[in-house]
């Protein structure tokens, strides 16, 4: 049974699953540290059993019970400490474990700060969450909830927050974080022991994502959080896929001028060098005419995950605008540096080797240049990038062309 979950779960997600056959082997594999959770077989609400669970509770790892019936309410007391419990006697049994698991591992990339001036209040909150996966941050007070904030940039995803608390009331904490991130990006949930009923509306006006009166059933709890994670998922996927081309999974246009533009702009400020350079595939309409549209769309592929690569080389931002034309935000270099990196773009475009149906095919393709400087336009050093194409193109093709080039400096 061990071994059979081991492969199932480990087709299902990046993790490592170790089989154990006895209390004993767990414990040493737990010792040797690593272990997220423990996925327990258990028979009965017998001595063995209860003997396990309470050993684990010891150990302060985290229980997902497999169990042979539905949970004996023998169990009861270790309720709070399990991540969850399946009967195997359930049809889809397999599948509910596989998910309560995915879930403990995308939880696991989830960073929740909980905001509570009362210590146990915070505890039982922060080791609900640490069970489930999540990286928990704890701050005793609003202001240190904001330095927690700040220290985390853009890295909080969630932050649950108490209402009476000494320096700042959870409602001004909520009000405060707003100013600084939208609700797309991070989920507040407000909790409160008050008696005042117009709490929960007063929150939410001021960009709560939700909000609990105490005393709350821990399932409850657990459900809108695991709510608001789920929403915060679904936005991060649109808008990844709304910032990307479908074909080659690099941004497209729309988000090129958007972090495009804003990258130019700290550079200006911060006086680092920074260049725009347009590709764009020489004679591409000869692959479609020649070998099909797919083995166009395998070509577009192949310089795209080139480029991608070559903008990993340094803080750079590789996009396709559209068709076969690519464009590329280049930081750290300018001038010949930006001249000598297109070069080396296109020496490994025109070795690359790609394989289409039975043949290999090679292609090359054509760069302008332009040096972001003088505080012109972002909508400017594309327009020069694309002049210097059309000069790359016109001199014969697949070939670099700049401003240098053109004074003949290099
Ligand atoms: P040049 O060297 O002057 O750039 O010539 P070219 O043939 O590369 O340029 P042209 O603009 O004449 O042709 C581009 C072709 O790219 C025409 C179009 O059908 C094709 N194309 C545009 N988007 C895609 C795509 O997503 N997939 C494929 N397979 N072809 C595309
Ligand atoms: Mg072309
Ligand atoms: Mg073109």
């Amino acid at each position: 049974m061990a071994s059979a979950l081991k492969d199932a779960i480990e087709d299902a997600t990046e993790t490592t699953v170790w089989p154990c056959a006895s209390l004993a082997e767990a414990e040493a594999e737990i010792g040797r540290g690593g272990v997220a959770f423990v996925i327990a077989g258990v028979a009965s609400a017998d001595i063995d059993s209860m003997t396990m669970l309470k050993r684990f509770n010891d150990l302060k790892i985290p229980v997902l019970v497999y169990c042979d019936h539905p949970l004996d309410d023998a169990f009861a007391v270790f309720r709070p400490l399990l991540i969850g419990h399946v009967a195997r006697t359930e049809p889809d049994a397999l599948d509910r474990l596989l998910a309560i698991v995915t879930r403990m591992v995308e939880n696991s990339v989830f960073k929740i700060l909980v905001v509570d001036d009362t210590t146990s209040a915070r505890s039982m909150l922060s080791s609900l969450l640490t069970m489930r996966q999540f990286q928990v941050f704890e701050a005793r007070s609003g202001q240190a909830a904001l330095k927690i904030m700040a220290a985390h940039q853009n890295e909080i995803d969630l932050v649950i927050t108490d209402y009476h608390m000494p320096d700042m009331d959870g409602h001004e904490l909520t009000q405060r974080i707003r100013a600084l991130r939208s609700s797309e990006e991070l989920r507040i949930i407000g909790i409160s022991a008050s008696s005042d009923r117009t709490l929960s509306a007063q929150f939410l006006k001021a960009g709560a994502s939700d909000f609990l009166y105490r005393p709350f059933v821990l399932e409850e709890l657990q459900c809108r959080i695991d709510n608001n994670i789920e929403t915060l998922k679904q936005l991060k996927r649109l808008k990844y896929f709304a910032e990307r081309d479908s074909l080659t999974s690099l941004s497209n246009r729309r988000h090129f001028f958007e972090i495009g533009r804003q990258r130019a702009r700290e550079a200006q400020r911060h006086n680092l060098e920074s260049a725009i350079a347009i590709l764009d595939i020489d004679h591409f309409k000869k692959v479609n005419d020649t070998y099909g549209h797919e083995a166009g769309d395998t070509v577009l592929k192949a310089v795209a995950g080139l480029l991608s690569r070559f903008a990993e080389k340094g803080p750079h931002v590789a996009a396709r605008l559209g068709g076969e034309e690519f464009v590329l935000y280049l930081q750290g270099v300018k001038g010949k540096s930006a001249f000598e990196f297109c070069n080396a773009i296109l020496a490994a475009i025109s070795a690359t080797q790609i394989p289409v149906n039975a043949h290999t095919l090679s292609v090359t393709a054509s760069i302008g240049v332009a040096d972001i400087e003088h505080g012109e336009t972002f909508e400017n050093y594309l327009n020069a990038a694309d002049q210097f194409l059309y000069m790359a193109k016109n001199k014969g093709r697949n070939r670099v062309y700049c401003e240098g080039v053109m004074l003949g400096l290099y």
